[in-house]
């Protein structure tokens, strides 16, 4: 996918453009209003990431509103600060087609993110498998050997993506990176701890366990010797 990041806050946006880009997305970044709307303007995206607030002169909103006045109907996904449910409503107004309010963690904004790029072929596969476990990415219905398996917030991005990397090392810092806000000042052990949790909950109760450590490395769902995905 090509994208448009138009987001003044370095450190978000570096974030943000580093995990795209780990999706194989190509990430273009503008760090002020003008620039971010010629941008929008004078090239073709798959969608854009649009900050509210913008230096510059020209916000968000004003960037939004003008594309779409222009006839630009790239999905525009509107990013605001925390609780302003007003921007929301604006937002949405102006014409972007989703918001996300800050803070979010990467897992959330890709999701959003594959919602507005969706094409209508591609409306079956929501659901990830492994093994007997199955987890709804629209639903957020999670499931092991037909039971429903409720899960936190943060337990459910951990989870969704383990299983969007199945059989696959992931190590603490790419799961921190993905799964926690950006903002987030967590530790190593807050990750083995959420890993505990999802122990739980997902295998305790079943005979065969389907998260795994690999010491020195990170964790893993899926790929035991015994073939279980
Ligand atoms: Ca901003």
């Amino acid at each position: 996918m090509k994208l448009l990041l138009i987001e003044d806050e370095p450190k978000i946006a570096r974030a943000i453009k580093m995990g795209l880009e780990q999706e194989r997305s190509t990430v273009e970044v503008m760090h002020d209003g003008p620039s971010g709307l010629a941008a929008a303007l004078g090239d073709s995206y798959d969608a854009i990431i649009l900050d509210r607030m913008l230096p510059g002169g020209m916000d968000g909103l004003e960037i939004c509103e003008t594309i779409r006045e222009k006839g630009v109907k790239t999905p525009v996904l509107m990013l605001t600060a925390k609780g302003q449910i007003r921007d929301r409503v604006n937002g949405l107004n102006a014409g972007a087609d989703d918001y996300l309010v800050k803070p979010f963690s990467f897992e959330e904004l890709l999701a959003r993110l594959r919602a507005l790029t969706r094409r209508p072929h591609e409306t079956n596969g929501t659901t990830l498998h492994v093994a007997d476990l199955s987890l709804d990415t629209i639903s957020y219905d999670v499931q092991r050997a037909g039971k429903p398996i409720s899960l936190s917030q943060t337990e459910y991005s951990l989870l969704e993506y383990l299983m969007r990397n199945k059989n696959r090392v992931l190590s603490k810092t790419n799961i921190i990176n993905h799964v926690w806000d950006f903002d987030a000042d967590i530790l190593p052990n807050t990750v083995e701890a959420y890993m505990g949790y999802l122990r739980n909950k997902i295998d305790k109760p079943f005979d065969k366990p389907l998260l795994h450590t690999v010491r020195g490395f990170g964790y893993r769902i899926g790929g035991d010797p015994n073939g279980d995905s």
